[in-house]
């Protein structure tokens, strides 16, 4: 199976569900690179036990710094649970990120329903299928 680079990023009011998330998908998610923001990325590794490569913290421009590697070719898909509810102070860089990842066609989930299928495509490329 191909290794993925896989990138993480959750708002704070979606955090605990991104943490969820990740246990449901430990297995398959531990057979692939994470990426993340800050303060998502240390938070999933802490209380999952998953390995992540924690960049920036979103508002600090770990957004920014996703973005960059996606342009790179150097993440294969986003999992970005934004709160559709909550004011963004960097609002401007989640709008660029999501503008590179559309631009870069690479796969892109920004709720729990759209994660789980992505998931769902990537095991059935780890069985061969
Ligand atoms: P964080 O950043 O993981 O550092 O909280 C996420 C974001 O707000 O974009």
């Amino acid at each position: 199976m191909e290794k993925k680079q896989i990138a993480l990023i959750a708002h704070d009011k979606c955090k605990e569900e991104m943490v969820e998330w990740c246990r449901e998908h430990y297995d398959l998610l531990s057979a692939h690179s994470l990426f993340a923001t800050g303060t998502t990325g240390n938070k999933v590794s802490k209380e999952t036990g998953l390995a992540v490569t924690a960049l920036k913290s979103g508002p600090l421009g770990g957004d920014l710094q996703i973005g960059a590697r996606i342009v790179d070719g150097a993440i294969d898909m986003l999992v970005f649970f934004w709160d559709p509810l909550t004011a963004q102070p960097h609002d401007p860089d989640v709008k660029a990120l999501l503008r590179v990842a559309t631009l870069k066609n690479i796969p892109v989930a920004t709720n729990r329903a759209s994660a789980d299928y992505l998931m769902l495509a990537l095991q059935s490329s780890r069985n061969g299928n």
